[in-house]
Order: C-alpha cells, then sequence, then structure tokens
C-alpha cells in the first residue's frame, strides 16, 4: 500500500500499514534540507513531524483499545502486537534521528527548550555498544514475567494463580486471611534462586550499560536518562529520612488505632487491609449508567470545565468501562493525539475501588485535554512525576463531592469509610516507597549488593526502618519474599518514587482547595495546561505546590492528612 509522504495525514492510512510502509514518511522528514536561520521553515517541518507522529500514534492506541476490549479476536490481537512489537520500536529509532536534525539546527523557542534538552539527553546518552545490552535486558525482563506469571498455589486444593487470592486476603475471618497471606509468598520462596539468579543478570547488565554511557553507577545513569534534572540522588536520600522522620509515626499511629479497633494484642501483617470493622466492599453503584452521571456530576461540582470534558467523553464514546467476557484486566487512560481526546479503560466490577480507579484516571484524561492546545505532539508529553499529580489531585479534589447529599455515591457511613481507606492507603504508600527506593539505591551503588544473601540481608534492613507497628514474628522468609514480588524492582528500576513526588504535589493542590477550590482548581488546570514544556519545578509551582524532599514541607502534609482523619472519626454529636 503507499502512503502519500505529505500531510495531512490521518489514522485511518496507518490502520494496516507496515513498517514498510511508513518508513518513506520518516526518511521524507529525514531527508528535508533545514535552513538554520530559517525559523518558519523549521517550524513547518515540526508540523509536519508532529502531524504524522499523531496519526500514526492514534492509530497505535486503536489497536491497543480494540484489543483490550476483545481478546478473542485474532486479528485486533494481530494489528496490537503489530503496532506495539514492529512498529513502534523503529518509529523510537527514527524520532531519534529527526530530534538529531533538530538539535543541529541549533532552533529552540521558550516553549521547546524542555523538549530539546530530553532529545539532547537521548543522544547523549546512546552508545552503540549498548543496544544488545538493552536486548539482553528486554529478555531477562521476559524472563522474570514468565517465572512470576506463571505461579499458581494450592487454595483449600484448587490451582490458582496469586492474584486470584486477593479476595481472601481481605476476607473478615482472620485465619482465612492468615492462610491467604502465608499462601501468595510460597512460590516466591521456593523458587528464590531462579529468581535471584536473574537479578544477578539485571544487575550485571545494568552497571555494565551504565559505565558503558560514562556513568559510575546504573542509579547515577538512570536519574540522566529518566529526564530527572531537577531532583538529585541525594534528594531522593534526603526524602527517605524525611519519610521516617514524619510518616512513619504517622502509619504507626493509624496502626495502633486498627489494632485497638479490630481487638488484638498484635497487628500481624494480615490484618492490615481489610475493613477493621469486618464489613463487606462497598457497592457505590448499580448501573455504567449511574456511575457515569454522577461521576460527571463531581467533577463539575470540582470544575465545571471538567464537567463537560467528562460528558465529551461520554458523548463521543471515549469510555469503556464495564466488565466484560474477553476484555483485559485493569484499568488506563490512553490518547488518540490526532484528535486530540483521551480514552479510558476498566474492567469494573461495581465495588468502591472502581468509583476511585475511574476519578484517578480521568485526572489522566483531563490533563490531555488541557495540555492539547500545544502544537508540537513532544511538548504534550510529561514524566510521570506531573502526569500523577494530575490524577492524584483529581482523586482528592473530588473527594467531598462523594456524599450522596453532593451528588455522589455514599451515604454518610460508607462516605466515612471510603474517604479513610483513601487517606490511610496515601499514608502507607510512602512508607513503601522508601523502602523500595532506598534499597534500589543501595543495589546498584554498593558492590556487596552482587551478592544474594547480602541483598536479602539488606532488604530486611531496609524493611526495618520504614515499616513500624505491624509484628512479623516468626515470618522472616515471607518478608525476605516480598521484595522478589516486587515487579518494579526487576521491570521497571528506580520507577517508583515518582508516585510520591507526585503525590506530595497532588496533597498541595488539595490543601489549597480546602481555603479556595476556585482559585485552586484554576491553578491546577493552568498547570496541566502547560503539559510538557516547562521543567518539573514551574509546572509544580504553576499548580500552587513544590517539589518537596524536606521533613517539614511533609510534616504539614502529614498533619493536614491526620486532621481530616480526625474529622471523619469523630463520633457524630
Ligand atoms: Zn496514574
Amino acid at each position: 500500500m503507499t502512503i502519500s509522504a505529505t500531510a495531512p495525514y490521518t489514522p485511518d492510512q496507518f490502520t494496516d500499514a507496515t513498517w514498510e510502509d511508513i518508513l518513506p514518511l520518516y526518511e521524507a522528514l529525514v531527508a528535508q534540507p533545514l535552513d538554520p536561520g530559517d525559523t518558519e521553515g523549521i517550524e513547518a517541518w515540526l508540523d509536519e513531524w508532529s502531524a504524522l507522529v499523531a496519526a500514526l500514534g492514534e492509530a497505535a492506541s486503536l489497536a491497543n483499545v480494540n484489543a483490550s476490549c476483545d481478546t478473542t479476536d485474532p486479528v485486533k490481537e494481530e494489528a496490537y502486537i503489530r503496532f506495539s512489537g514492529q512498529i513502534r520500536p523503529r518509529a523510537d529509532e527514527q524520532t531519534v534521528r529527526l530530534a538529531k536534525k533538530l538539535i543541529e539546527t541549533g532552533y529552540t523557542r521558550p516553549d521547546l527548550e524542555s523538549t530539546i534538552r530530553r532529545f539532547r539527553t537521548d543522544q547523549d546518552l546512546f552508545r552503540p555498544e549498548n543496544v544488545q545490552l538493552e536486548q539482553d535486558l528486554q529478555t531477562l525482563n521476559a524472563e522474570y514475567n514468565k517465572i512470576t506469571g506463571g505461579m499458581t498455589v494450592n487454595w483449600r486444593g484448587e490451582e490458582i494463580p496469586i492474584p486470584r487470592l486477593s479476595p481472601f486476603l481481605l476476607d473478615p475471618e482472620r485465619a482465612t486471611r492468615e492462610e491467604a497471606w502465608r499462601l501468595q509468598f510460597k512460590p516466591y520462596i521456593d523458587q528464590r534462586d531462579e529468581i535471584a539468579t536473574v537479578f544477578d543478570q539485571q544487575l550485571e547488565k545494568r552497571q555494565r550499560l551504565a559505565r558503558n554511557a560514562g556513568f559510575e553507577n546504573y542509579r547515577d545513569y538512570t536519574f540522566e536518562s529518566k529526564y530527572r534534572y531537577d531532583y538529585t540522588p541525594d534528594d531522593c536520600e534526603t526524602f527517605h529520612a524525611s519519610v521516617e522522620q514524619t510518616f512513619v509515626p504517622a502509619i504507626a499511629r493509624r496502626y495502633e488505632k486498627r489494632k485497638q479497633e479490630m481487638g488484638v494484642d498484635s497487628l500481624r501483617p494480615w490484618d492490615t487491609s481489610h475493613d477493621p470493622l469486618g464489613l463487606p466492599p462497598l457497592t457505590p453503584y448499580e448501573s455504567v449508567e449511574e456511575w457515569n452521571s454522577k461521576s460527571e456530576a463531581i467533577f463539575r461540582r470540582v470544575d465545571p470545565a471538567f464537567g463537560d470534558y467528562f460528558a465529551t467523553m461520554r458523548k463521543e464514546h471515549l469510555l469503556d468501562l464495564e466488565s466484560r467476557k474477553g476484555k483485559r484486566p485493569g484499568g488506563f487512560c490512553t490518547s488518540f493525539p490526532y484528535r486530540k481526546r483521551p480514552f479510558i479503560f476498566m474492567n469494573a466490577s461495581g465495588v468502591g475501588s472502581d468509583v476511585r480507579t475511574l476519578l484517578h484516571e480521568a485526572g489522566h484524561a483531563f490533563h490531555g485535554f488541557e495540555s492539547s492546545k500545544l502544537p508540537f505532539i513532544y511538548q504534550r508529553q510529561y514524566g510521570s512525576e506531573m502526569a500523577e499529580v494530575a490524577s492524584m489531585a483529581m482523586e482528592l479534589l473530588s473527594s467531598p463531592y462523594l456524599k450522596t447529599e453532593m451528588g455522589g455515591f455514599y451515604e454518610q457511613a460508607d462516605f466515612i469509610r471510603a474517604r479513610t481507606e483513601h487517606l490511610d492507603g496515601i499514608l502507607e504508600i510512602f512508607a513503601w516507597v522508601a523502602t523500595v527506593d532506598s534499597f534500589q539505591h543501595w543495589l546498584y551503588t554498593d558492590a556487596a549488593a552482587s551478592d544474594r544473601d547480602a541483598r536479602d540481608a539488606k532488604w530486611l534492613t531496609v524493611w526495618e526502618r520504614f515499616n513500624p507497628g505491624v509484628d512479623w514474628f516468626g515470618l522472616e522468609t515471607e518478608r525476605t519474599a516480598r521484595w522478589y514480588k516486587q515487579l518494579h524492582l526487576f521491570l521497571y528500576p528506580f520507577y517508583y518514587i515518582e508516585y510520591a513526588i507526585a503525590q506530595l504535589g497532588a496533597l498541595q493542590v488539595w490543601r489549597n482547595s480546602l481555603a479556595d477550590q476556585s482559585k485552586a482548581t484554576a491553578d491546577y488546570r493552568a498547570a496541566l495546561a502547560l503539559g510538557g514544556s516547562k521543567p518539573l519545578p514551574e509546572l509544580f509551582d504553576r499548580a500552587g505546590a513544590r517539589l518537596i524532599f524536606d521533613a517539614a514541607g511533609m510534616a504539614e502534609l502529614v498533619t493536614l492528612i491526620e486532621t481530616e482523619l480526625g474529622k471523619l472519626e469523630q463520633p457524630a454529636a
């Protein structure tokens, strides 16, 4: 098939395209002469590049959405694999070529500086000898997935995959929770040596890749390759210490309260997530229609613009939320960059976490709407620190309106329960992020980490530092196995602290909204509209927040959460 080598491009052109059809379009852009003095010519070329990537990107997103919504159709599966496995990696290579061409002109503009800086980093880090290492690392990742994805446990006579233990982990019956909790670690304990062997190789190859690129270790390399221009490894260590001083004692206070509510002598690890009063899961809505219209009402109360965005998504069928046979598990928000619209996929089953997930994904979607006016597609791409501010702040901004009397889902008792679960979850995530992040810093900076027993010993030390209030007596083996279960450590090294950085940003947006909601949401929207066109501290600043690594900044937000929890838990007068 032949695709015309000039704009306008449309996603339809690419629905059935192979890489051979697409390559000439990139070649044409590479071949186009650029005169450094001709700003207009360069910008026209950027427009054309952007139009190509938007149309191709939308075709790829559609292939992903179609395959996610119907896993039983082999044609959809084939299209998805063609885009993700064949077209995407080759298109990425072409992006590097075009970025190089742009950098060579010396062209820049204030709202493109962040983008060009990232392009430059990609060029600086590229080493031909690392191409093979990257592929080897992909293979090792696949090996970890293969070992862990195939794990099953014997639950009362039935062989089931580990995720199916989830409901039993929340069972009101303590003995059932304990049985399920212990069982989820068994395959990791049994296969510890196999997984440790995979990690030995991952560690060695990652360190080699970093040294090839001129860095002392993979941690320092990753800070550069993840464009962490605005915080350093030292800042992260300050972050860990601040969490230890502020969030950790707050979590201990919450666990103490929980222990009393449950009437037990000690809180065991299987006692921290179920409803402490033994209530069944929340059931906030009966139909998808009800769920959507109430969500829309909530967004409208946060800001009328968000209500309109969500109404657009409903009208244009940009939501596929309900559970159906043949749908993939999970939830995500993707974008259709050609028509400049987001799309939300979920697999909802009518429980309280659905409501939260939709509020979260809608925050991502609104980020897409707000930033869609930026002309060059790469300006609309932002790091996860800011992306998660958008989504996590939306969960918090929406929270007052979850009450029935505000148009939401819950009567008073359930409202208190939903909000308490949300805020407790926020406190707990900080301890966990600090545990995982601090452990990874050690993994890539201490030579001792090449020894598997030393790794396990270090994990236990780090654990002790951040995880108070739970009695782990006699569970040393399970506690050690816990890190083998944390897939980020194997598949996405160093991708974790972004969540906590973002949550601190989201909490500040929420704090501002408690004083002046319309100003807080206006600032938040203005920040989202900047997409990735400004450095991270400026994006935070525009949202009315700052990047927090210090204990004083965290303490203020911990107090805010604990005060809110106190208000919620006050007995009715
Ligand atoms: Zn998210």
